[in-house]
């Protein structure tokens, strides 16, 4: 790590200069990223010695990774989730080949835990003794998890209508939960002012530059399989559902990353899938106007993001990339849910499967070509939001515990 550079007005900082975002800018505009050495980390960080590691985690990419004190490292296995050729859905979907890679199997079920650990590890270097993030769901039940594993308290903010089973991890990891009579939008800003207010260290990704670090490693983490397990394969496209935005800027720093360090031939393009309902990065990708903030009408609660707070880290991932931003509408995220689970036997919440009707559509307008491969990470578990996938799904057949019963719910054909 060599420093941290605001990336609205260039400025550089040391890492002991500044926690959060740039001062000159301020946190609507002023994101860090944070700076390597790429040439001398090329040296210990090569396909060679990559091929080398026993560690099956996401501390496998130490090397780049911000991390001043290893053993600050918490004892929760994250990352290293499966990587599928998810043959039935390719067909299903028209694209030559796709790859799907289940971040539901992560600690607390979704892909934000590569954060989480992360921030969680900056606050134990720095000194905190409490943390604080507002999040959708996820990246609130994530902390809370680390946090638990950290023995450091975590207060969390969420928008009320956040899905019962992400609440639920919330409090069983013994975080102070504040739900918020708002959107997720209000709770973000109370969260930054009580995080100001009561000197919490806070999580939230947007404003935090080391989270998204670890964000990246699923780009590390997929191109690593697909050489180890799939003979190298380049994707042509990688899709991932938007929201705040931080996300698909982590995927594309991950991605340029490989790609410079000599494992990744070709960067992939990089399709940032959005709900019909709360589109801004869409809207704005494709007149090329500001950030209009928007409602937040959809059912994937983790994309419900109508300010997003990471808006060029994420707009600055499709634009590079030569990839699109796609919308999809609720009854085609629920419909995903199942397809998903019925051509690749993978189980996502809303915004872990939006990706599914993204492709379908890309192929449709032509954007995504038919003989293109595609990898898509899932993101989240579908156990995260139980009424979402009954919904898509239906109910049962309730029976009486009879043959005859039976026989008559089948119609009496057998
Ligand atoms: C957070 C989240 C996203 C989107 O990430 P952003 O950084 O907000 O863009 C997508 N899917 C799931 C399941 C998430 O929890």
């Amino acid at each position: 790590m060599t420093g941290l550079r605001c990336i609205h007005c260039d400025r550089q900082y040391a890492v002991t200069e500044v926690d959060y975002y740039c001062p000159a800018c301020g946190y609507e505009d002023g994101i860090l990223d944070v700076e390597y050495d790429y040439a001398a980390l090329a040296t210990v960080f090569n396909p060679a010695a990559l091929s080398g590691s026993r560690t099956f985690s996401m501390w496998r990419y130490l090397p780049l990774l911000p991390i001043e004190d290893t053993t600050k490292i918490q004892h929760l296995q994250v990352g290293w989730t499966p990587l599928y050729d998810a043959a039935r859905l390719a067909d299903e979907l028209g694209v030559a080949r796709l790859f799907v890679k289940d971040e539901g199997r992560n600690p607390t079920a979704s892909f934000k835990d590569r954060a989480s650990s992360l921030g969680v590890i900056k606050a134990l270097e720095k000194g905190a003794n409490s943390i604080t993030c507002a999040s959708t769901g996820n990246a609130a039940s994530s902390l809370a998890g680390f946090s638990a594993a950290a023995g450091l308290p975590a207060t969390i903010f969420v928008p009320e209508r956040a899905p019962q089973a992400k609440v639920a991890q919330l409090l069983v990891f013994g975080a102070r939960v504040f739900a918020v009579k708002g959107t997720y939008d209000q709770a973000w800003e109370l969260c930054m002012e009580a995080a100001a207010e009561f000197g919490w260290y806070n999580r939230n990704c947007a404003i935090n530059p080391y989270l998204i670090e670890g964000k990246k490693t699923v780009s590390l983490e997929l191109v690593d399989q697909l050489r180890g397990q799939y003979g190298g394969v380049c994707p042509d496209w990688v899709v991932v559902s938007v929201g705040d935005g931080c996300t698909v800027g982590g995927v594309w720093k991950g991605l340029v990353e490989m790609h410079k360090l000599g494992f990744l031939p070709r960067l992939p393009k990089i399709l940032g899938v959005q709900a019909e309902g709360c589109q801004p990065f869409l809207t704005a990708w494709k007149t090329g106007a500001p950030l209009e903030p928007t409602e937040d009408n959809t059912i994937a609660d983790s994309i419900a993001v109508g300010h997003p707070r990471n808006f060029q880290k994420g707009m600055k991932a499709i634009v590079e990339s030569g990839g699109a931003f796609i919308s999809v509408p609720d009854a085609e995220i629920l419909v995903s849910i199942t397809t998903l689970a019925r051509k690749a036997a993978v189980f996502g919440e809303p915004a872990g499967v939006a990706g599914v009707a993204g492709i379908r559509k890309a192929v449709a307008q032509g954007i995504l070509g038919g003989n293109e491969t595609v990898a898509l990470l899932v993101t989240g578990n579908g156990l995260k939001d139980i009424q979402s996938a009954v919904k898509a799904a239906g109910s049962p057949n309730f029976v009486e515990p009879t043959l005859a019963a039976v026989k008559a719910a089948l119609g009496g054909l057998r």
